[in-house]
């Protein structure tokens, strides 16, 4: 059955784009770690939404499931294909096309593989922007940042992936194109069928095409690094920035002094920005639309007052854009210091921002009681209420041995984020690595629903099986 069905698929999209050889298909069954592997019947890479649609229709027919698949930045292995080797991988990467812009009206239609930095740099031509900006922005794609609803670090001021997306173009589970393409920033004719497909991780349809909201380019964007005492203080200066900056705040990030060390150690020329060692900073980010003078007028004044009110300890203001970008750059070179730094545990959560402080102390008692000196790294999207805690193991422990901890701190860690109204999950979605913690922490008649809205759009469970719903 199997060789009958890549047989037809060869023939619908041409040999060279059915990948069957095991070293041809490496990068699109392990993730972005390199850590998570599953094993492919094959990976399929269309040209274009009607051979997607065709594939859809001949996978149905032999029964064989689609793992849809993007830039494969994806951290909770949801583009990833089980250990079946039974699964097809079906990557967008070849339908990557800017299809039009509108700049009066402020949208853009895209192909749903088209890479997040290459919609910047596209935009930016233009004079827009379309804010969503994260650390995986050179490989990931608009249809995975779609299906995740993405974050990232402009949430604060300009919403996730869901906020910015007006349109949406799918392959049904039938094999059809839905065409609902629409510019229109108000459109109230019944069910949302785009918002079904926003965040569902493919499990409902593949998205092949979008429509965005892009903004103007700002004149000026400013960064400053601050550092402050606690999480406390971090609310606090988030409350005060906010009321002076208003929309003009476009960052707020928290940064613990576990990651300031980290990217010091694996990546020096990222040296520890303070003079003296510091438990927290904040990277905030200044937008402003009239100059880059304006910005620095309104940061120093901020941070004056600031230290008046005593709530940062020392502050490191750019002496120009490019060292701005410089303080971004370590940010993102967190995630990339702890891939050098070995596994840990791994924990995406978003809580109320008032009940933040409060996790950060509990969270480590709780922890430290469990497994005293494990090592808490913690950074997060401060102003969007997300946190990424991560555990790991004490300097010169083994590793693997304290991976077996992994349950253990998730459920400790899972459990006073649900007690405090929290999600485990903020921003990276289910995938298959929560999908068991999912039936814990939504309630039946949430999870009814859900399975109702499977069954209704893909009643042959042909898309993406076991992720999101078990
Ligand atoms: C260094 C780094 C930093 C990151 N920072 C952030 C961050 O700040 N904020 C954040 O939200 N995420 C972040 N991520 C996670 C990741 O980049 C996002 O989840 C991104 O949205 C995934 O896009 P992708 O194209 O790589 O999707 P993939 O990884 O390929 O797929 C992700 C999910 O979407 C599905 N999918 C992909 N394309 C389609 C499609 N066209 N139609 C239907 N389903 C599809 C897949 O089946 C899978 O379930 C980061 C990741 C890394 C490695």
């Amino acid at each position: 059955m199997y060789t009958q069905f890549i047989q037809e698929l060869t023939n619908l999209i041409g040999k060279n784009n059915v990948l069957i050889d095991i070293a041809e298909q490496k990068k699109y069954v392990s993730d972005w770690f390199g850590r998570a592997n599953g094993k492919a019947l094959a990976v399929a890479r269309p040209a274009n939404p009607e051979e997607i649609a065709s594939i859809v229709k001949l996978s149905e027919k032999y029964h064989v499931s689609i793992v849809p698949q993007g830039g494969n930045t994806g951290l909770v292995g949801g583009g990833l294909p089980d250990d079946s080797g039974h699964e097809l991988v079906l990557s967008l990467e070849r339908i990557n096309k800017i299809r039009s812009l509108d700049a009066l009206g402020k949208t853009i239609s895209v192909d749903a593989g088209v890479i997040l930095e290459n919609l910047h740099k596209y935009a930016q031509e233009h004079g827009l922007e379309f804010p969503l900006t994260m650390g995986s922005q050179g490989s990931a794609t608009i249809g995975g940042l779609l299906s995740t609803n993405a974050g990232g670090t402009a949430v604060l001021r300009y919403g996730n992936a869901r906020d910015l997306c007006l349109g949406l173009e799918v392959i049904t589970a039938e094999g059809e194109i839905w065409n609902g393409l629409r510019t229109l920033r108000k459109d109230n004719t019944g069910y949302d069928l785009r918002d079904l497909f926003i965040g569902a991780e493919g499990t409902l349809g593949i998205i092949t095409g979008a429509v965005l909201k892009l903004v103007p380019l700002p004149k000026a964007r400013l960064s400053a690094l601050l550092s402050l005492n606690s999480p406390s203080l971090a609310i606090q200066l988030l409350e005060y920035v906010q009321t002076k900056a208003n929309s003009q705040l476009t960052a707020f990030e928290l940064i613990s002094d576990t990651c300031l060390n980290l990217v010091d150690q694996y990546f020096p020329q990222f040296a520890y920005p303070f003079s003296t060692k510091v438990p927290y900073c904040v990277l905030i980010e200044i937008s402003d639309n009239e100059s880059e003078e304006h910005a620095y007028e309104l940061l120093n004044a901020m941070l004056e007052e600031a230290f008046e009110m005593n709530l940062i300890t020392d502050a490191i203001i750019p002496q120009s854009l490019a060292q701005s970008k410089r303080f971004w750059e370590i940010r993102e070179h967190i995630p990339l210091s702890q891939v050098e730094d070995g596994k840990n545990i791994k924990h995406d959560i978003s809580l109320p921002i008032s009940k933040i402080p409060n996790f950060i102390e509990e969270a480590k008692k709780i922890i430290l009681k469990q497994l005293p000196n494990a090592r808490i790294i913690d950074f997060g999207h401060l102003g969007d209420g997300n946190l990424h805690y991560n555990v790991a193991a004490p300097k010169g422990e083994n590793v693997d041995a304290f991976m077996k901890n992994k349950v253990v701190v998730n459920e400790l860690i899972h459990d006073l984020v649900d007690q405090m109204g929290g999600s485990i999950s903020a921003e990276h979605g289910i995938g298959a690595n929560k999908a068991h913690e999912l039936v814990k922490y939504k309630t039946p008649t949430e999870l009814n629903l859900m399975k109702k809205i499977k069954a209704g759009l893909d009643p042959h469970g042909i898309f993406n099986p076991k992720k999101v719903l078990l």
